[in-house]
């Protein structure tokens, strides 16, 4: 080896090795980005106090006796049953038709509650663009705002479920005890079963028994258990369990996802153009966009994004009707 050479070289290696913490600290960011920023964590580092209203206490009383589906089938006749079911992740929806499928994490939020929009604003949007969404609601703000998960329904949009306590965040919500403070994935499975049954009891005592309206679809907050990240992959006993209970998981187009610190009405709009920049013949069709009740910055952002699909030729909907 020639003498210069050996410099050259461990200078090649300090640059891999830059080059390489860089990669991690970008990617490493994005998770975080991801993980952190939902309406409800919002709301939890405003330390805001959950919502205990009378009803909700009745509820919990309710509950106490609720630990299984045989115990919930027992109070409430339904749809659902705990039985073996082929797991279902959808990360797009099959469709011959030109349209995108919308939906929103979180709430639903009355104006008030602490968030930075209310979901009347979200509604109001949908209605003038003549579009309807898929709404996720959590148990506790379903009980507080009744009418609204009403309203959401009448509009023509849908309800699924996004567990009740919402674990970890929104573990100081409501009146009933939580478990323990980790996400979906780190719960026992009788933890993950209650906290997907408690939602769905929720949102039917919300909608008082009209079920029309309510689907089977599940989104993990977090995507915890369901949505494989590079060091974090998804729990075949989680997707198992949701499963069973007889819920398609509804997972979606993160690239476009407002779940991001300092997300602006700027930029989840360049995300939107960029991302439907290919105008080849039903590129889109099917896409479904993961966005969360409770932020400005999308709101403020969602007549522009409609529109802008719009012109390129999809229909902006709820997703469709779930059959067993
Ligand atoms: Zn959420």
């Amino acid at each position: 080896m020639k003498r210069h050479s050996l410099p050259l070289l461990s200078a090649l290696t300090v640059l891999l090795l830059a080059v390489a913490a860089a990669v991690f600290w970008i990617l490493d960011s994005h998770l975080k980005d991801i993980e952190r920023y939902t309406a409800i964590e919002y709301m939890a580092k405003k330390k805001a106090p959950g919502p205990v209203l009378p009803h909700d206490l009745v509820f919990a009383d309710l509950l106490k006796g609720i630990n299984s589906l045989a115990d919930y089938n027992s109070v409430f006749t339904g749809s659902l049953s705990l039985r073996p079911r082929a797991p279902k992740i959808l990360e797009r929806i099959p469709t011959n038709e030109n349209a995108v499928f919308l939906t929103f994490d979180d709430g639903p939020y009355a104006d008030g509650d602490g968030a930075q929009v209310g979901n009347a604003r979200l509604l109001d949007i949908l209605a003038e663009k003549r579009s309807t969404g898929t709404f996720f609601f959590q148990g506790p703000w379903a009980l507080k705002n009744a009418a609204l998960v009403k309203r959401t329904v009448a509009a023509g949009c849908t309800v699924g479920n996004h567990t009740y306590h919402h674990p970890p965040d929104g573990c100081s919500m409501g009146p009933i005890p939580c478990g323990e403070r980790k996400k979906l994935e780190g719960l026992d499975h009788t933890w993950q079963v209650r906290e997907i049954l408690w939602c769905r009891v929720a949102l039917i005592r919300a909608l008082d028994g009209d079920i029309t309206g309510l689907t089977n679809y599940f989104r993990s907050p977090h995507g915890s258990g369901v949505v494989s990240y590079p060091r974090r992959p998804a729990s075949p006993k989680v997707i198992q369990c949701i499963s069973d209970m007889g819920y398609i998981i509804i997972n979606g187009d993160e690239r476009l996802s407002d779940a991001k610190q300092r997300v602006t009405k700027r930029s989840l709009l360049k995300a939107y153009r960029a991302g439907f920049r290919s105008t080849a013949p039903g590129a889109h069709r099917g896409r479904i966009l993961w966005l969360h009740s409770g932020l400005r910055a999308t709101a403020e952002a969602l007549p522009e994004i409609i529109d802008l699909l719009q012109k390129k030729g999809y229909a902006v909907r709820a997703l469709p009707a779930s059959r067993e």
